[in-house]
């Protein structure tokens, strides 16, 4: 019996988690682990909490039954931790997991603290998702959380594009269009679609990118100002990084943008050499081998003298 059924078999009330600013495996595996409980394990009261995701993945089931505020007074039996590698990462809901009798943390970041009772730990997995695959019954998995699964895959894979594509992750694929989604829309919809704004940014930062290292390395940077012009926010930055990775020669790209005055969160992907987990995390970031990020604070000169220190050493490797 899976470590999941296992934890659920005694619960009443369980709380799922996921990390701040929500990014598609992060809200599908929050709302897979929702839909499943609901379906095989309906005793049990289930509540996710999560920062508000992008309206984009409205289409999936229970989106409109997340809180993005701490519920006063919940304390669950259990708290389920999806996608998040440290308690930190857990932002305005870690007391909730401090809370909980008993915690249980699904996860594929190999930068991961272990920091749940149980750790279900797959670095090799392409996505959460994929590692709650493995933790559910095949024949219990519902349209509904096949969706949610889908989704997450599709999102962590770049459409299954990125290295951290496996035999396995295809085949669970497969097996979940066999559950009747309509995945070109889910890919349509939430992975490929902008709005005007966010066309606009990612031309923006293309436009003003630099590159650096005899072009092995590209930079481009959104200031506050310019966010506020534009009316977006951070929903509105997925696909830049990427975009910037996809530049003919470039081996590691890096996208800022700025959260407060001289807070930048940090984005970075890498092609095929250097292991951009250990540089975010000698920021005090983290995240996987070829895309990881980090908060920095300073002068963007300095972020990124810094950033690029770093990487120029692996590339000298
Ligand atoms: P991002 O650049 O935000 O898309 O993040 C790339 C990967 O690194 C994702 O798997 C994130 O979960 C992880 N990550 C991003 N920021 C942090 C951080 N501050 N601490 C730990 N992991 C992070
Ligand atoms: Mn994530
Ligand atoms: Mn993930």
């Amino acid at each position: 019996m899976s470590l999941l059924r296992t934890a659920l078999e005694h619960t009443k009330t369980a709380v799922v988690l996921g990390h701040m600013n929500p990014d598609g495996d992060c809200v599908g595996s929050c709302l897979a682990v929702y839909n499943y409980v609901r379906d095989c394990f309906p005793q049990v009261e289930i509540t996710v909490c999560l920062d508000r995701p992008a309206e984009k993945f409205s289409y999936l089931n229970g989106f409109d039954q997340i809180r993005t505020e701490v519920p006063e007074g919940l304390q669950a039996d259990l708290c389920i931790c999806l996608d998040s590698g440290d308690r930190d990462r857990l932002g305005d809901f870690l007391p909730l997991l401090e809370r909980a009798g008993k915690s249980l943390c699904v996860d594929h970041h190999i930068t991961n603290t272990r920091y749940g009772d149980e750790n279900v730990l797959e670095p090799d997995a392409s996505s959460t998702c994929e590692v709650l695959w493995g933790l559910m019954e095949e024949e219990q998995i519902s349209k509904a959380t096949a969706e949610c699964l889908y989704t997450g895959i599709v999102h962590d894979t770049g459409v299954f594009q990125y290295s951290n594509t496996s035999v396995k992750t295809m085949e669970i694929a497969g097996k979940l269009l066999g559950k009747g989604i309509d995945f070109s829309t889910i890919i349509a919809d939430s992975f490929y679609r902008k709005t005007y704004v966010q066309n606009q940014i990612l031309g923006r930062a293309l436009l003003e990118s630099i590159l650096f290292c005899d072009g092995q390395c590209i930079f481009s940077v959104l200031r506050k100002k310019d966010m506020d012009f534009y009316g977006v926010t951070n929903k509105d930055m997925d696909g830049i990084v990427e975009q910037l990775r996809s530049t003919d020669g470039v081996e590691c790209a890096i996208f800022l943008y700025e959260k407060e005055f001289q807070e930048y969160k940090v984005s970075l992907r890498s092609k095929k050499k250097v292991d951009v987990s250990r540089v975010a995390a000698y920021f005090g970031g983290g995240g996987h081998v070829r895309a990881a990020g980090c908060t920095m604070n300073g002068r963007i000169h300095d972020v990124v003298n810094n950033l690029s220190t770093q990487i120029a050493k692996q590339l000298e490797e």
